[in-house]
C-alpha cells in the first residue's frame, strides 16, 4: 500500500465529511455518526507552511483548526523574517538612492536616516499582512486556538496545557528560529542574530556578520547599503555555493567593490562583548573589532516542547522533523512542512509544501505543485534569482548545454533606469534546445527569472529557447533580456 492509499483511506475510515456524497439522490439518509475527532486537520503553526495546508484543507471541506503561539498569525515569516527583512531592505535601497541622486545632492539633501526612521513603514505593511491573512481563516472557518501547542499523544494536541484537541491528521509548520552556540551571550546589547537584528535602535558605524549563507549575505548587503563598514564572516570556501558559479562570482565582486570584506573559510574561536564593541576572535588567529556583531550561522527547527515525547515522531540534532516525499512523518496521519522540516527553508517552498500536505489528506495528487521546481530569489545587492540547473550540475552529469547571456548594460531599460548592473544566463541543450537553468543577477532578477521558469516547465517542445526568438518584447523592459540572451546562445550553436 502506498502512502497516498493510507492517507485516502485514513480521510474515509475517520472522517464523514459530504455523508451525501455516497449515496443516490432520494434514497434514505443515514444518520452521521459523531464525529470522532474534534477536528479533521489540527494545524500547528500559522506561517507559511501551516497557512497553505489550512487553507488548502478547509477549502476540500475538512474541518480545520489551528494554533499560533504568537500574539498575531503570520508566523516568522510575517514577523521577524521575510516581511521585515525585505521591507527595511526597500526602505534603505529607495531612501539611499534618493540620497545620491545628483537632483538632491545639488538641493542640498544630505541626511543619515535613523534606523527608527527606516524600520517605521514596516510595522504598517506587517499589520496589513496580519489582517488579510487573519481574513483568510476568518472566511474559511479556521478558529485560531491561542497559545504553545504540545502533542499529547498520536492524536492528542493541549494549548498551554489546556483542554484536550484532538485531530484525524496533524501538520507540524512551527518553523524554526536561529541556532545559538554555546558560548556566545546573546543577551548583550550589541550581539544580535536574525530574529533580533530588527530590534536594533542605533545604526552602527560598523558590523560583523558571521555566517554568509542567504540570511547572513542579505544582511551584509543591506547594511553596506547605509554605509556601515561591514564583515562578512563565511566558514565556507565561496559565498552560496547552491549558485551558479558565474552569479557567485558577480555577487563576490560586487560586494566587495560596494566595500564589504568578506573572509573565506574563517570558523568562530569565540566572540567577546565589550561595552563599546564585540570582538570576533577566529580559529585563524585573525580578530576584529566592530560596533556590533550578527550570528547569521544556522537555524534549528522549532520542535523542542512541542511534546514530541508523547508520539513516536523525532527530531534530529537540529531540531528538523524527517518526512517523506508526501510531508509525511513516520505517522502517516501527521504531516510536518516549511522551516520544520529543513531546506529550502524559503517562505515560498513552505507555501506549496503545505498546500501539498492538505491536498494528499484529502486523497488529491499534488503533482501539479511542482514541488522540485523551487527558485531562488536572493535580496542583495545586486538582487539574484535562478531556477533550474546550474553549469556546474550540467557539467556533472555530461548533459551538452549551451550558454546565453544578456548583460543589463545593453539593455535600453536599464540604461533609462540606471540600473545597468546585471546578467541574465540561460542554459539550454544544445540538440533539443530545451532550457534547463535561468540564472539571474541585477535590480528586478527575482521578478526576471519567472518568465524563464514559465517556459522551462513547458511540456516537451514547447518548452524551447526558441521562444524568446520568436515573440516580441515590450519595449524598452527588462524582459527583452530574455531575446537578447536566446540569441546570443543560439548564434553559438553550429
Ligand atoms: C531574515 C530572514 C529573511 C528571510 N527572507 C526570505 C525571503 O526573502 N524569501 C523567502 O521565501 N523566505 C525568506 N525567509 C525564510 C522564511 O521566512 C521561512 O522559510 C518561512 O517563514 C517558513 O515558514 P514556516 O511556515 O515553516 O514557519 P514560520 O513562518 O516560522 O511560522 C511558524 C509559526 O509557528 C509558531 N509556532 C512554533 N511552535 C509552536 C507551537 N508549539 N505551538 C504554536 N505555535 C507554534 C510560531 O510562533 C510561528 O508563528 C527569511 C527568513 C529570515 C529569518
Amino acid at each position: 500500500m502506498t502512502n497516498t492509499d493510507t492517507a485516502t483511506e485514513t480521510v474515509t475510515d475517520e472522517v464523514v465529511r459530504d455523508p451525501q456524497a455516497h449515496y443516490p439522490e432520494n434514497s434514505p439518509q443515514p444518520v452521521a455518526p459523531p464525529p470522532k475527532f474534534d477536528y479533521d486537520l489540527f494545524v500547528i503553526g500559522t506561517g507559511p507552511g501551516g497557512e497553505g495546508a489550512a487553507m488548502q484543507a478547509a477549502k476540500g471541506g475538512m474541518k480545520v483548526g489551528v494554533a499560533e503561539r504568537y500574539r498575531q498569525i503570520g508566523g516568522g515569516c510575517t514577523h521577524w523574517g521575510t516581511i521585515p527583512s525585505k521591507a527595511l531592505r526597500y526602505a534603505v535601497t529607495s531612501t539611499m538612492k534618493s540620497l545620491k541622486n545628483p537632483v538632491m545632492r545639488e538641493l542640498g539633501f544630505s541626511v543619515a536616516p535613523t534606523m527608527e526612521q527606516l524600520n517605521r513603514g514596516t510595522q504598517t505593511i506587517i499589520g496589513r499582512q496580519v489582517s488579510m491573512r487573519q481574513s483568510f481563516y476568518d472566511r474559511n472557518g479556521v478558529p485560531i486556538h491561542r497559545g504553545q501547542c504540545r502533542f499529547l499523544d498520536e492524536h492528542t494536541v493541549t494549548i498551554d496545557h489546556g483542554e484536550p484537541i484532538t485531530a484525524a491528521h496533524f501538520v507540524i509548520s512551527t518553523g524554526s528560529r536561529p541556532y545559538r552556540p554555546a558560548g556566545v551571550d546573546f543577551t548583550h546589547p550589541r550581539i544580535f542574530d536574525s530574529d533580533t537584528i530588527l530590534s536594533m535602535q542605533e545604526k552602527p558605524t560598523s558590523i560583523t556578520v558571521y555566517g554568509a549563507g542567504v540570511i547572513g549575505t542579505e544582511y551584509a548587503s543591506m547594511f553596506r547599503n547605509l554605509g556601515i563598514k561591514v564583515n562578512l564572516i563565511n566558514t565556507r570556501e565561496k559565498l552560496l555555493e547552491f549558485l551558479d558559479d558565474e552569479i557567485i562570482d558577480a555577487l563576490s565582486y560586487h560586494l566587495r567593490d560596494q566595500g564589504v570584506i568578506i573572509r573565506h573559510n574563517e570558523q568562530m574561536d569565540k566572540i567577546e562583548g565589550r561595552p563599546d564593541g564585540v570582538i570576533l576572535h577566529l580559529k585563524s588567529g585573525k580578530v576584529l573589532k566592530t560596533d556590533v556583531f550578527l550570528w547569521a550561522n544556522g537555524r534549528q527547527g522549532n520542535t523542542d516542547d512541542l511534546g514530541l515525547e508523547n508520539i513516536p515522531v523525532e527530531a534530529n540534532s537540529r531540531g528538523q522533523v524527517v518526512v517523506d516525499e508526501h510531508f509525511q512523518t513516520c505517522l502517516p496521519h501527521i504531516y510536518a512542512v516549511g522551516d520544520v522540516i529543513g531546506i529550502p527553508s524559503l517562505a515560498s517552498a513552505a507555501y506549496t509544501q503545505g498546500r501539498s500536505a492538505g491536498m494528499h489528506m484529502l486523497g488529491q495528487a499534488s503533482g501539479n505543485l511542482r514541488l522540485h521546481d523551487i527558485p531562488t530569489g536572493i535580496y542583495t545587492s545586486p538582487e539574484i534569482s535562478s531556477v533550474g540547473a546550474t553549469e556546474r550540475e550540467l557539467t556533472d552529469k555530461c548533459v551538452p548545454y549551451e550558454v546565453g547571456q544578456a548583460q543589463f548594460r545593453s539593455l535600453a531599460r536599464a540604461q533609462i533606469t540606471g540600473e545597468t548592473t546585471g546578467m541574465l544566463k540561460l542554459l539550454f541543450h544544445r540538440e533539443t534546445k530545451e532550457i534547463l537553468g535561468v540564472h539571474c543577477f541585477g535590480a528586478n532578477a527575482s521578478e526576471i527569472v519567472h518568465i524563464g521558469q514559465a517556459i522551462m516547465n513547458q511540456p516537451g517542445k514547447q518548452n524551447t529557447i526558441e521562444y524568446f526568438i520568436e515573440t516580441t518584447f515590450n519595449y524598452p523592459t527588462m524582459a527583452e533580456a530574455y531575446r537578447v540572451a536566446a540569441l546570443n546562445g543560439i548564434n553559438r550553436l553550429f
